[in-house]
């Protein structure tokens, strides 16, 4: 039977970046589970026994809330791809790792790299991205292609 399937080495990779403070915070995720269920709670409360209209003011508040995150996202300017290097910290340091993917990130200055990094912002700050888009989608193609006609050839 012909190898079809990638080999993937385990294990963490060689200089993975450190995190970058994104996200929830770490004292609140032992809080998220109480919160989530504190909220299903109360709406099943105002469900039973609050006022129909303070079910009203909810959902016109939560419609607010999304409207607004709308507007303000494209109100206010992204804020530039974040390329200082984690190694050696120089500002502007980071670059796409290869020319032909969107994945990975090097640093020009000490050689820092990263495999697993996503260089999507700073490759679409670079230039325009529909190159290398198009061409990873070719290339998924031509692997599914060529993944069919193994399967054809072995029926
Ligand atoms: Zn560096």
């Amino acid at each position: 039977m012909e190898e079809t399937v990638k080999k993937v080495r385990l294990g963490a990779p060689p200089q993975a970046a450190p995190s970058r403070g994104t996200g929830v915070p770490g004292w609140l995720v032992p809080l998220l589970p109480v919160i989530l269920l504190g909220s299903t709670l109360g709406a099943v409360w105002i469900v039973l026994r609050g006022p129909v209209a303070l079910f009203g003011v909810l959902v016109a508040a939560v419609m607010v809330l999304g409207f607004g995150w709308v507007l303000i996202s494209s109100m206010m300017p992204a804020a530039p791809a974040d390329r200082r290097c984690p190694q050696c910290g120089m500002e502007d340091g980071l670059r796409p790792a290869h020319e032909d993917t969107t994945r990975g990130i090097r640093c020009r200055s000490c050689g820092f790299t990263d495999e697993t990094a996503s260089a999507w912002m700073i490759a679409e700050e670079d230039g325009p991205l529909q190159e290398v888009v198009l061409r990873e989608r070719k290339d998924r193609r031509n692997a599914r292609t060529e993944r069919a006609q193994t399967e054809d050839e072995q029926r």
